[in-house]
């Protein structure tokens, strides 16, 4: 138990107190609906991990951030995620901006 004004302790790169925020709006248990490219067939296309000790969920940007950008996002601008959904999530995202800057250079050497 931590007095009012005692020491927050900050999550890996979110506060502790936002982290609470995004979890109990979510009803602590993972947002993904199936844009982490898994099927979650036992949840109907929902992802029906929830927060649990030793694997909590993520509070990430609901859209991709930059690191210092997203360590100052409000909670409505997060969405709880369970490890494997965020880490599925992330690559999703990473081969995006790949492909992105893949299809521009493409695109530049028809010229
Ligand atoms: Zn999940
Ligand atoms: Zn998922």
């Amino acid at each position: 138990v931590t007095a009012p004004g005692g020491p927050v302790i900050p999550g890996p790169m979110l506060g502790a107190d936002l982290w609470r925020q995004v979890t109990a709006a979510a009803g602590n248990r993972c947002e993904c609906r199936g844009q982490c490219g898994r099927k979650h067939k036992d949840g109907q296309r929902r992802c029906i991990r929830e927060n649990a000790p030793g694997t909590p969920l993520h509070a990430v940007p609901r859209e991709p951030a930059p690191d210092h950008a997203a360590a100052a996002l409000p909670a409505s601008a997060l969405h709880a995620l369970c490890g494997p959904c965020d880490t599925a999530l992330s690559s999703i995202h990473a081969k995006a901006r790949q492909a992105a800057s893949g299809a521009l250079s493409a695109v530049e050497s028809l010229f």
